[in-house]
């Protein structure tokens, strides 16, 4: 079959595929320890379910307005002006059958052929498929280590404006890296986006998966909400994953254009979803903050493991339910040069199975430090413990 040339230029989410691997090695009889995948092993709260259920006894089984539920786009707008200050309607909300939709919708939006679009890496894997499955150039920029946190490379950022780049893909309680922008650092972005005329696409698939304070977003600051769109989803905080819901949050010209995908695409997302989701938004918030706690005490346990492993160092992050060790010095005492030995080596010897800085964009020229990811949301606190402390005891011994 003669397959269209552009599919050479399509990427993929790596992640799913130590998955598949993690379910071979449990399927041949051994333990895995689950650190891999971005999901949750949490149930949707019970009233979010409820409401489902309502809504599909109460028919909202056909097809509804492309845009969304008018309902649940009014909901989402009042919960977006209540936490970023913002002045939303329903005008500004296209709903999508989750988050990821909302990244090839803003690209096909904004960037022609050629465009050079900055985006992280690390980070989310189909940013990079998407710019270049569309014909633009993907202009990586990264972070470094900061004192109590990674903290964007903006050296890399201002390079990437100076060469051309006039679209920004920013992930502000970052995947993988779980870092979060200070307000020095939003008023640094927000002074380039406007100094140059950038348009952002602000992914904040983690907003409120954090263990104290409050999520500031670059849309919050003044010429911002002109510029950017936003990134929603259900999937992370309500535990939702599975049922595919989320949006793009932003100026009624860039939605626009985005409806008019969703009618070409999939007419319209999930009818009766889209009930239990304005549940999920107006709704008892007990259930979800139950999970938050939950999450709060394996992220502790798992960094104290970390960092008691000679040759790791680990940050403890406040958001989102990612951890990024740096694995330099533990790869060296362990004679090894690539992430893979040390990804299957865990997995073989440990059943521990996590990503590696690999799977979430090409490697950038000159990086000197080695990380890997974990994820905590699916793997309960008694089996981190059992988990990483196989890992301590693998990495220790040469
Ligand atoms: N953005 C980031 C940074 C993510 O990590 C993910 C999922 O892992 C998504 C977007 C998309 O999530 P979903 O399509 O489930 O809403």
């Amino acid at each position: 079959m003669n397959l269209a040339e552009r599919l050479s230029q399509l990427g993929t989410e790596t992640a799913f595929a130590v998955s598949i691997e993690a379910a071979r090695h449990a399927a041949a009889g051994n333990r895995v320890y689950p650190f891999h995948l971005g999901d949750l092993n949490l149930p949707t709260p019970e009233n979010i379910q409820q409401a489902a259920v309502k809504a599909m006894q109460d028919g909202k089984t056909g097809y509804c307005p492309n845009a969304g539920v008018t309902e649940l786009r009014e909901a989402l707008a009042e919960e977006i002006n209540a936490s970023h200050g913002t002045s939303y309607t329903a005008d500004n909300v296209a709903i999508q059958p989750g988050g990821k939709p909302v990244i090839g919708k803003f690209i096909m939006a904004l960037m022609n052929p050629g465009d050079a679009v900055l985006y992280p890496n690390p980070g989310f894997p189909i940013y990079e498929s998407m710019i270049e499955f569309h014909g633009g150039t993907a202009v990586p920029y990264g972070f470094v280590e900061g004192k109590d946190s990674f903290e964007l490379d903006m050296e890399q950022v201002e390079r990437g404006i100076a060469a051309g780049a006039r679209l920004m893909i920013y992930n502000d309680l970052q995947n993988p890296t779980a870092a979060e922008s200070s307000p020095q650092e939003l008023e640094r972005i927000a002074a380039l986006v406007r100094e140059h005329n950038l348009y952002v696409l602000v992914d904040e698939a983690y907003l409120d998966i954090r263990f104290g304070g409050r999520s500031a977003s670059l849309v919050s600051l003044p010429g911002m909400a002109e510029r950017c769109v936003i990134l929603y989803t259900f999937s992370k905080k309500f535990a939702m994953t599975g049922w595919r819901l989320g949006a793009a949050i932003g100026p009624s010209d860039v939605i626009a254009p985005m409806i008019r995908m969703n009618v070409n695409d999939e007419s319209c997302s999930n009818h009766f979803v889209q009930y239990a989701a304005i549940e999920a938004l107006r709704g008892d918030q007990s259930e979800v903050r139950r999970m938050i706690d939950t999450l709060h005490q394996r992220r502790d346990k798992a960094v104290d493991i970390l960092n008691s492993i000679d040759g790791v160092f680990c940050y403890r992050p406040n958001a989102t339910f990612y951890l990024y060790p740096n694995v330099t010095e533990a790869m060296t005492r362990k004679g090894m040069a690539e992430y893979e030995a040390l990804r299957i080596g865990a997995l073989q010897e440990t059943g521990v199975s996590f990503c590696t800085r690999l799977h979430f964009g090409r490697e950038l020229p000159g990086e000197q430090n080695k990380y890997v990811r974990l994820a905590y949301s699916g793997i309960d606190l008694a089996d981190i413990e059992e988990g990483l402390t196989k890992l301590r005891d693998y990495l220790q011994v040469k």
